[in-house]
């Protein structure tokens, strides 16, 4: 205990309450740490949120972060509002995280995922929780968007849905196969290229099937899409009730996907509004990375080295993540804007 006193005369000091203030700068600090061996110490954690403090899914993410790298780690507690974190060596290995209510186990994948890509030897890990949570990655995004980018940048990473988890029930379980890379190669995503492909997915579990097929037919209408490029999911064996609307937009060299969350008292139209208006406005850009996504690229693109895509805009997470990746590597990121709209996020040393 004494020696981790000590270390954090010289741990880098964050303050949680700062920018977004969400979860995100604690669990990108965790995943920051691991991978450049440097110490941390967070305060104020979620100040900004209404219920401040570790709730179940940061917990978690944080006793994933201390138990692949054999971190020292104090106040890993339920409320707690500080974390001291010093970081042993990561290591690859068989894990499971289970978050124990339905937090979402693709943000503590969020965590885990990226130093795991980086580790000695292959992985393979399990989270059981949510699997599809409002104001998080849905599994179809981290699926089809963010996992194959690390695959561009030369890890191997496989994720399968066992069962899928709709927030408020949880209950869902994602195992996810990685075989390390010695580095990541950077990333230019510039342009993405002609329009290749659309497709719209509504499912429903444990919800009738007619919620869905009139998502779809909002989507059909304000997308002008083909019956063949819908459909409609009626998960098996629900474990409880959730709704969700997926649009995937393939070009030539990107892939993105937008969501809206069902939920109690939300009309159909207004869940599948939701996905359709955020798919609108990337289609009439000529942005490569939506809102959600260009947060999440900085990171590997950092650990790379560099890279640079063209992105929709920088919201609060992502001018958040730009000053912690500042803090802990001496890679910048630069925010131009571009020609036509949107911005050109470009990451150096
Ligand atoms: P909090 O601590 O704020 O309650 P949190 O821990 O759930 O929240 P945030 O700090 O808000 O997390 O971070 C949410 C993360 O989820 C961000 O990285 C964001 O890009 C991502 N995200 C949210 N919604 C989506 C979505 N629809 N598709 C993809 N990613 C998403």
């Amino acid at each position: 205990m004494r020696s981790v006193h000590r270390e954090y005369a010289s741990a880098l000091h964050i303050d949680g309450s700062h920018g977004e203030g969400g979860g995100q700068i604690l669990r990108s600090s965790l995943a920051l740490a691991i991978m450049t061996g440097k110490p941390f110490r967070i305060d104020n954690i979620r100040a900004k949120r209404k219920k401040s403090g570790l709730m179940r899914q940061h917990l978690t993410a944080v006793q994933a972060a201390t138990q692949i790298s054999g971190a020292e780690t104090l106040g890993a507690a339920i409320g707690s509002s500080r974390v001291d974190f010093t970081p042993g060596a990561v290591a690859g290995g068989e894990y499971t995280f289970s978050i124990g209510t339905a937090g979402s186990t693709t943000l503590v994948l969020q965590t885990v995922l990226l130093p795991l890509a980086l580790a000695d030897r292959p992985s393979r890990v399990v989270l059981e929780g949510g699997t599809h949570n409002p104001f998080a990655p849905p599994f179809d995004f981290l699926d089809r968007v963010y996992i194959p980018l690390l695959n561009r940048m030369g890890a191997r990473v496989s994720a399968t849905l066992e069962r899928p988890g709709f927030y408020p029930a949880g209950g869902g379980r994602i195992v996810v196969e990685i075989t390390p890379a010695k580095a990541l190669s950077p990333l230019e995503l510039g342009e993405r290229g002609a329009l290749k492909r659309r497709h719209a997915r509504a499912v429903v579990s444990n919800l009738p099937r007619d919620i869905a097929e009139r998502e779809l037919d909002v989507v059909r209408r304000k997308l002008e899409m083909k019956p063949d490029e819908m459909e409609v999911v009626e998960v098996e064996r629900p474990v409880g009730p959730g709704n969700i609307v997926t649009i995937e937009v393939e070009h030539e060299h990107a892939r993105e996907l937008f969501t809206g969350f069902g939920e109690v008292g939300r009309s159909a139209n207004r869940v599948a509004g939701h996905a359709v208006q955020q798919c609108q406005r990337y289609l009439h850009s000529e942005a490569v990375a939506g809102e959600y996504l260009t947060d999440q690229l900085m990171l590997p693109l950092a650990m790379a080295g560099g890279g640079l895509f063209r992105s929709v805009g920088m919201s609060r997470h992502a001018e958040t993540h730009a000053e912690l990746i500042g803090m802990f590597t001496n890679v910048r990121v630069d925010v131009e804007p571009c020609e036509g709209g949107g911005v050109l996020v470009r990451l150096a040393t």
